[in-house]
């Protein structure tokens, strides 16, 4: 039995909620409800390398309307920036959401790096320690359009990270929900029906109970070897965990098959889709992303990540099923990934000195600038005198284009000059890449690409032994999958963008987006962007 089946059959004994016995109302031929699920760092190459092996709810929606070739277009490739396209049908440019933390030298507080979901203006937040908020999303989401046009239409959006909830939820939703340290918490004032607490008992009890090792499907045999990278070996994790272990909880696929088991209780309890309106609800399957990031995308534990995640999505629809609701499903990721050049042989990690920090101690030993020079992704720090700025940016281009892991370096003049792309995403130049990533107050004063290939990860430490966050297409290429019952199968290689998400959603619901987006709706009978 999957940790799905079990949390939701808790939750059915405990919650007694009325829902399954409602009779849907009609709903004018327009689905009930909309589910739109992020998957973080579901690069188009895992969707493509596990199609095959799929039995579960991937399977289903891989049966829809499939865009194996999506694009999260932009070259900032970070998850907040990522789950903001979903919904908003606009790059970061126009969502404001650049990256996961800006430096904001006016920031009335000491620590000026802010955090893409909080709300800096609460006293006592800090770029650590934050206050989750949508302040910074500058555009309306799905939700939005919903709200506006049938007030009658319920938002709901529930992950394990609070920036997925955040920026899937919009302006105006009625609840978020995400993790936070072992249970799952509202955003704000957004108020929780009981079957959140009751939820969070469960979930306690579930953490409690220690975890066997899983058993990989035959599948994953392949995947089954030991990598070293420095000290510590990946690649034959099987996810047993201690009692307790609330951290690897979160590092396994139990976490997605929580937040997937809190969507359906609280589809259940809210009695979405069932009031004659088009209701919402986000989803941001987190776990992909940690497992990606503690272990590579290419080992037995990505395996059996995503054999989880298929059967737990397979358990939610199934329930969902027997609800009678009319659902639609659009499924896609944050940003891709790649796997770690130990394993797979492809790429290097850049040296130690390709960072921001020791590249402002060399250009503030050339210039005779004390104090901290370079902070963050690439922002002149407040210390260096303003009229001294220019200087700086200039030699850390000279020092960052000497080093061979550099691609390009440019100047966020050069990036604000420079018009955003029209064209489709395969075709973007870094600047063009870039350029959807910009935002004139929040954006670093220095955007550097790496040479493809090239990861920032150091090969030492405790933390991540693999990212993502480069402007190549392993980290911008996403599946985007469109199901709903009864859907004619179309398998397409053009390719889609994250942004054309929302107009098309927009359409099939029969909604009007009454703002300005970059994206554009798919036609989903098989041909071209409709222009
Ligand atoms: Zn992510």
């Amino acid at each position: 039995m999957t940790i799905l089946v079990r949390l939701t059959a808790l939750i059915l004994v405990t919650a007694a909620a009325p829902a399954m016995a409602a009779q849907a109302q009609p709903n004018a031929g327009r689905p009930d409800l909309v589910i739109a699920l992020s998957v973080d760092q579901l690069s188009s190459e895992l969707f493509n390398e596990y199609r095959p092996h799929l039995t579960g709810g991937l399977k289903r929606l891989a049966e829809g309307i499939v865009f194996s070739n999506g694009y999260q277009a932009h070259g900032g490739t970070e998850t907040c920036p990522g789950h903001a396209t979903i919904l908003t049908g606009s790059h970061p440019s126009r969502t404001g959401i650049v990256a996961n933390e800006w430096y904001d030298h006016n920031a009335q507080r000491e620590d000026k790096e802010i955090y893409c979901a909080e709300d800096e203006s609460v006293p006592g937040s800090n770029s650590r320690q934050y206050t989750v908020s949508n302040v910074h999303l500058k555009t309306p989401a799905l939700g939005d359009y919903m709200k506006q046009a049938d007030p009658g239409s319920r938002v709901v959006s529930v992950a394990g990270k609070d920036r997925s909830a955040v920026m899937m939820g919009g302006k105006a939703a009625d609840l978020r929900l995400y993790w936070n340290r072992g249970t799952y918490v509202p955003v704000g004032n957004d108020k929780a029906p009981p079957v959140v607490e009751q939820f969070n008992a469960s979930l306690s009890k579930a953490i409690a109970t220690p975890r066997a090792p899983l058993t990989p499907p035959a599948f994953c045999a392949a995947k089954d070897r030991s990598v070293q990278v420095g000290t510590r070996s990946f690649g034959t994790h099987r996810f047993q965990r201690a009692a307790g272990d609330i951290s690897a909880f979160q590092r396994s696929p139990e976490w997605d098959a929580a937040t997937l088991a809190l969507a359906a209780a609280l589809v259940q309890q809210m009695q979405l889709g069932r009031a004659g309106h088009t209701d919402l609800i986000a989803i941001g399957a987190s776990a992909t992303d940690y497992v990606g990031h503690g272990y590579g995308p290419g080992g037995l534990e990505m395996c059996l990540q995503l054999a989880s995640l298929d059967a737990d999505l397979g358990s939610f629809f199934d329930l969902l099923d027997k609800s009678g609701i009319n659902y639609l499903v659009v499924l896609t990721a944050d940003h891709g990934g790649r796997d770690i050049p130990e394993r797979s042989g492809i790429g290097r990690r850049a040296d130690p000195s390709v960072t921001a920090r020791a590249v402002g101690v060399e250009v503030g030993r050339r210039l005779g600038i004390p104090g901290e020079i370079l902070v963050g992704d690439w922002y002149v720090s407040a210390d260096v005198p303003a009229d001294r700025r220019g200087e700086v940016v200039a030699t850390a281009r000279q020092i960052l284009e000497s080093k061979p892991e550099i691609e390009a370096v440019y100047s966020a003049t050069e990036i604000a000059a420079h018009p955003l792309p029209t064209t489709r995403p395969e075709n973007w130049t870094l600047l063009d890449k870039f350029r959807a990533s910009f935002d004139p107050k929040r954006s670093g004063d220095l955007f550097v690409a790496l040479k493809e290939g090239v990861t920032p990860i150091q090969a030492g430490g405790t933390g991540s032994v693999a990212g993502h966050g480069t402007v190549w297409d392993y980290d911008r290429k996403v599946p985007i999958l469109f199901w709903w019952p009864g859907v004619t199968p179309q398998e397409r290689d053009d390719s889609a963008m994250t942004v054309d998400i929302l107009p098309t959603l927009a359409g099939l619901i029969g909604i009007k987006v009454t703002q300005d987006i970059d994206g554009k709706p798919l036609d989903l009978r098989g041909g071209a962007p409709i222009d």
